[in-house]
């Protein structure tokens, strides 16, 4: 499959990276300069636990693309706040026929992008695979993980399976669901706790989980999660969904680990995703009627402390 990997951060390289060496021919998409010249000069640097793999991978800039350039998918892996220009900027790589798929975290990805590609070329979905950028042109993970995706426009289902196919073809563990709507709302609830929790709190997943308070804050915010979902017909289990979040807190998996809200604000000093996960809530919340104080004072702190370290 000829496929586009539309932001080739950390997790849009190892993407990226897996596609190709399945045999898909494969172009990255950036614009952050260094990236692009490590890139060219050195090949893509992939550490997937403890090796380092090089691979002789195209990236271009979106001004870059050529009208011969079309692709069958685009997978889309831009910060949340970023999709919207991205969109735009990639339409000369896709035809009547070109697909995306977007699995960024957050809600609500589906209506910016449906604002520019017909709904049955639009795929969602969302990932549990992991990545952080060493440095220009070097992108590293660990472990492993999965995807689940659907269609967005009826009758798309077995375009969605193929997809789904390729990708697993290439080791990302990929699987249709015809419910995807409550994974995103499952993964979202996910990123609404631990991510803006232990970013302001300064903490990883585990010490936040051991303090007295955890489960109370972890369930109040999940229940505006599902109150708001509610409302769009999507069943989210209170209950199932807190115990999925308390797993994060193992020491043994990924308890020690900082959430990526907290590596993009106080390591990197870069802008967060918030608005897209529980900014998304609130908005939501307003428009359906349904308080949703925790996910609103989170959103606003976050804010704050966007506007303390950035300044
Ligand atoms: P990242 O910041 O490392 O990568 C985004 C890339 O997009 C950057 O290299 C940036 O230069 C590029 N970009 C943005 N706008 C562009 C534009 N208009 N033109 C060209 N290039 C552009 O981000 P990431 O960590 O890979 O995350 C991507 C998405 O995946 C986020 O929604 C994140 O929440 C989600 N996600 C990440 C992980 C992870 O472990 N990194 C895990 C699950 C989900």
């Amino acid at each position: 499959m000829k496929i586009a990997i539309a932001g080739a951060g950390a997790l849009g390289s190892r993407f990226g990276y897996m596609l190709h060496q399945a045999g898909n021919e494969v172009i990255l998409i950036d614009n952050w300069v260094d990236h692009i010249q490590a890139i060219r000069e050195h090949g893509l640097k992939m550490t997937i636990d403890a090796e380092t793999f090089t691979a002789e991978i195209p990236i271009i800039t979106p001004q870059e693309i050529t009208s011969d350039q079309t692709v069958d998918l685009v997978i889309v892996f831009t910060k949340a706040m970023q999709l919207d220009q991205m969109i735009q900027d990639i339409k000369p790589i896709m035809n009547d026929d070109t697909d995306i798929l977007c699995l960024l975290n957050g809600i609500g990805h589906e209506d910016i992008i449906a604002k520019y590609i017909d709904a049955k070329n639009i795929f969602i979905g969302n990932t549990m695979w992991t990545a952080s950028l060493v440095g220009p042109g070097h992108s590293k993970s660990f472990g492993s993980g999965s995807i689940n995706l659907q269609n967005l426009g009826e009758g798309q289902e077995i375009e969605a399976k193929k997809i789904a196919a390729c990708l697993s073809e290439a080791g990302l563990n990929a699987r249709f669901t015809d419910n995807v709507h409550a994974t995103i709302y499952l993964k979202a609830c996910v990123n609404g706790t631990m991510n803006g929790l232990c970013t302001i709190l300064d903490v990883d997943m585990a010490t936040f989980g051991e303090t007295n308070q955890a489960h109370e804050i972890v369930t109040t915010i999940v229940k505006e999660f599902a109150a708001v979902a509610a409302h769009e017909n999507i069943e989210l289990n209170v209950d199932d969904a807190v115990a999925f979040i308390e797993k994060c807190y193992d020491r043994q998996t990924i308890g020690d680990h900082y959430p990526s809200m907290h590596q993009d604000l106080i390591r990197n000093h870069r802008m967060t995703e918030i608005d897209y996960i529980n900014g998304a809530i609130s908005r939501k919340g307003q428009k359906y009627g349904v308080a949703t104080p925790y996910c609103d004072f989170l959103t606003q702190l976050i804010h704050v402390k966007e506007n303390i370290v950035l300044k």
